[in-house]
């Protein structure tokens, strides 16, 4: 535990070393504030680096090559002998990047002369003469940690179904990370984000999934037709998908489990499987932190903040999966933290806007997604006009032997605008950068139709796709 000297004064004390917090340290380091980081963990990065985007993506990338080998015939390349997952070594190469990236957070700490703390932080009260004070406990041990602002970025926990404790059987994203060995058969209650992604996965890896959904559909956030198109495609996989269900117990048997459930006709079924991930939302952690000493109050968990990511506590902020109303992801988070932090050192700063922030799932094939579905934009009062173009029609789709998905743009008839971008398909994680870009430029359609992409490429299917809002696709 590092030990603070009793009159050190910090400008900015950031409770939580995850993507938000770590990314508002480094940035108050750059703009010349007296900074502390304060984690309970011996190691920065949060759920992102340990339990979340990181490893999970390690997975997705050995996922990938695996389906590559399997289809390594149609490209003209003899594999002889069986191509095998060797599990332990996929364990290994994801532990391995998550330990650079830990000591490259380490370093930038150093580089920007960020002081970190090891221990559990809490508020203490209302600022005294403009200082506030963090209670920072590690082993018994006690220190007040002094500072002008308070960064509140503890993050957010799994959500458990009522009963349920995770073990060996029942998993959490945590769990699913360490699981000793490929499972034979697995079942995904949740089809948010993390449930599909996992599904995805572990069914490249020769997993039996069945996906169990409350809502009526796969990828509730994102626009229907989306999640029709990963439907089509997961089943098509062999995934067992089950929207509009009911959950009703999970019971163990000798060798897995047994989830009980009841689908969208009324049957109730009992299916076997060796695991079941409980993939259904995660909770702020905002419990225990001291807020009862200040004037916030929670929403259902969620920490409420101004544009600036201000609390109605004076010189207290919140940032990340804790705060109420924008989407616990690892990009916000961050966002947010540079956000607060900016306006503390005075600098130029812009809130976030709901509309301009991608969502990104990492299934087999890729979300990506901005802005405005087409639902929403026409219940916004929109007058909508809507161009798709199918990844059949790209060349170097056909390239790259994924021709499953469309990119689908929203826009405004009277003048253009773009108002939401969904993509579906190879890369559309990083197709969909152009479409943030075009959005937060407030970029016309015709703009974009005049915009050069490189031939040939997947991003020139985004050319095809603003075209075709015209009914100009030069492709299709
Ligand atoms: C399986 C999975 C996959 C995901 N994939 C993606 C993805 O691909 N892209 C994406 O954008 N997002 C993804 N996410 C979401 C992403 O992980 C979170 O949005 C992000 O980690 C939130 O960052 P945070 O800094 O708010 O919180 P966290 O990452 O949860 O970090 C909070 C930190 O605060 C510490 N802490 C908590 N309380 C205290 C305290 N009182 N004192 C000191 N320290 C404390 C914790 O130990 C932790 O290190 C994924 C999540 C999961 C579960």
């Amino acid at each position: 535990m590092a030990e603070t000297a009793k009159d050190t004064i910090y400008d900015v004390a950031i409770i939580g070393g995850g993507p938000a917090g770590y990314t508002a340290a480094i940035r108050a380091g750059q703009y010349g504030l007296k900074t502390a980081l304060i984690e309970k963990d011996d190691k920065l990065g949060g759920t992102c680096l340990h339990w979340g985007c990181i490893p999970t993506k390690s997975l997705l990338f050995d996922a990938e090559v695996y389906d590559h080998f399997k289809h390594a015939k149609e490209y003209g390349i003899d594999v002889s002998g069986e191509v095998k997952v060797n599990w332990p070594t996929v364990l290994q190469r994801k532990n391995d990047i998550i330990t650079k990236h830990v000591k490259g957070l380490n370093f930038l700490m150093k580089k920007n002369k960020v002081t970190t703390i090891t221990g559990y932080g809490k508020l203490t009260g209302p600022a005294i003469e403009g200082v506030l004070t963090v209670e920072v406990e590690n082993g018994g041990k006690h220190q007040s940690v002094k500072t002008k602002n308070i960064l509140l970025a503890t993050g957010s926990d799994a959500k458990m179904l009522p009963g349920l404790t995770p073990d060996d059987r029942i998993l959490t994203n945590i769990e699913m990370l360490a699981i000793p060995e490929i499972p034979k058969s697995m079942i995904v209650i949740g089809a948010g984000a993390v449930g599909v992604e996992f599904g995805s996965i572990f069914n490249s890896f020769g997993s039996e999934i069945t996906i169990v959904e409350y809502l009526p559909r796969l990828v509730p956030v994102e626009d229907e037709e989306i999640s029709k198109e990963l439907n089509r495609i997961f089943r098509k996989r062999g995934i067992d998908i089950n929207v509009g269900a009911k959950f009703e117990k999970v019971d163990k048997t000798d060798t897995g489990v047994t989830v009980t459930y009841t689908t969208s006709d009324g049957k109730q079924v009992v299916k076997e499987a060796e695991k079941v991930l409980i993939a259904v939302g995660r909770g702020p952690r905002t419990e225990g932190i001291g807020l009862d000493k200040t004037k916030i109050k929670t929403e259902r968990g969620f920490i409420p903040v101004d544009q600036w990511q201000q609390t109605v506590e004076p010189g207290v902020y919140a940032i990340g999966d804790i705060v109420a109303g924008l989407p616990q992801l690892a990009h916000v988070g961050a966002m947010a933290g540079m956000v607060a932090v900016a306006k503390i050192a005075g600098k130029y700063s812009r809130p976030i806007r709901r509309n301009r922030i991608p969502g990104c799932t990492y299934t087999e094939p890729q979300i990506g997604s901005v802005g405005l579905t087409e639902a929403a934009a026409k219940e916004a009062g929109h007058d909508v006009k809507v161009g798709k173009f199918p990844f059949t029609a790209n060349s170097k789709a056909s390239i790259v032997g994924s021709h499953d998905g469309f990119i689908k743009v929203v826009a405004d008839k009277k003048y253009g605008e773009i108002l939401g971008v969904h993509i579906i398909g190879p890369q559309a994680t990083e197709l969909i950068a152009e479409s943030v870009v075009a959005l937060e430029m407030e970029a016309t359609v015709e703009d974009l139709m005049f915009t050069i992409h490189a031939h040939p490429t997947l991003s020139e299917g985004m050319l095809d796709a603003f075209g075709s809002v015209e009914g100009m696709a030069i492709n299709a």
